[in-house]
């Protein structure tokens, strides 16, 4: 069966890890919204040039322009036979948006995996991270800030997809491999 997945959680979480594994588990692709700024601002389009005062304070960047890319993504042909968005929807009107774009496309969401961690895991996490990949929006002020905004505007949305039946909670703390695999046989149990 065709999956049509979001996976949500706060920053740090491992979101893009495992958002890669079921994109090879399910043989889907996994669409980013992070990412796709990201390539724009590197690439210095139009889109990343107005994009990128929101992502350089940890802000959000402005629905019309976020909707877009996820729509015009989401019509692209890899995507007919499924997907798993991460990092979107973060707010309550990026739900209504999506909703109106799936209903568009007659293709309904089949589940919205949701992964957690403490706060001081994440925070340990994001600083590796920052190590790491050296972005621009990891340092502690704007990782705080983003934190700040997914409690205040992602966190609620979670509540909405329990509501409609759709949301499998998995722990975003322990072996990858193991996190991959309860995601995958709860997505499968659902059928
Ligand atoms: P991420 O890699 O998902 O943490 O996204 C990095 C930054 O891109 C965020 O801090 C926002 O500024 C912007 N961004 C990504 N996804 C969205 C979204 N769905 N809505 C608004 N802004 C977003």
């Amino acid at each position: 069966m065709a999956q049509r997945l979001l996976i949500m959680g706060p920053q740090g979480v491992g979101k893009g890890t495992q958002a890669a594994l079921l994109s090879k588990h399910y043989g889907i692709p996994a669409i980013s919204t992070g990412d796709i700024f990201r390539y724009n601002l590197k690439n210095g389009t139009e889109l990343g040039r107005q994009a990128q005062a929101y992502i350089d304070k940890g802000e959000l960047v402005p629905d019309e322009l976020t909707n877009r890319i996820v729509e015009d993504r989401l019509g692209m042909d890899d995507a007919k036979d499924g997907w798993i968005l991460d990092g979107y929807p973060r707010s309550a009107s990026q739900v209504e948006a999506l909703d109106s774009m799936l209903d568009e496309l007659g293709t309904p969401l089949s589940a919205v995996v949701a992964l957690d961690a403490d706060r001081d895991v994440l925070m340990e996490r994001m600083k590796k991270r920052a190590e790491i990949e050296g972005r621009a929006d990891d340092t502690p002020e704007v990782i705080a800030k983003r934190l700040d905004v997914y409690s205040k505007e992602t966190e609620p949305l979670l509540a909405t997809y329990e509501g409609r039946g759709l949301l499998v909670k998995v722990d975003g703390v322990g072996d990858i491999d193991a996190i991959s695999k309860a995601i995958v046989s709860n997505l499968d149990r659902r059928g």
